[in-house]
C-alpha cells in the first residue's frame, strides 16, 4: 500500500471493433471525464482521433480548464 491515490480524472476508451476489411463495425471512440471541475470532453471517434486524444487528453484538459496561477 502507497497510500491513497489521488484521481483526478476518468479516461474512457472503446477500442471498437474491426472487420476483416480493415473497416469498423464499431468505430474506436473514447472520452474523458475530469472529476475536478465535472467537464467531460470527447467523445472522439475514429482511431487516429482516438490515439491522439488518449496522449494528449490530460495535458490539453489542464491547460483549458485548471490554469495554474501563474502570472505570465
Ligand atoms: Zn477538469
Amino acid at each position: 500500500m502507497t497510500g491513497p491515490q489521488i484521481v483526478t480524472g476518468a479516461l474512457y476508451i472503446d477500442c471498437g471493433q474491426p472487420r476483416r476489411n480493415g473497416d469498423w463495425a464499431r468505430p474506436p471512440r473514447a472520452k474523458y471525464e475530469c472529476l475536478t471541475c465535472g467537464t467531460t470532453d470527447g467523445p472522439v471517434v475514429g482511431e487516429t482521433a482516438v490515439k491522439a486524444f488518449v496522449a494528449t487528453i490530460r495535458a490539453t484538459h489542464q491547460q483549458t480548464h485548471h490554469q495554474q496561477g501563474e502570472a505570465a
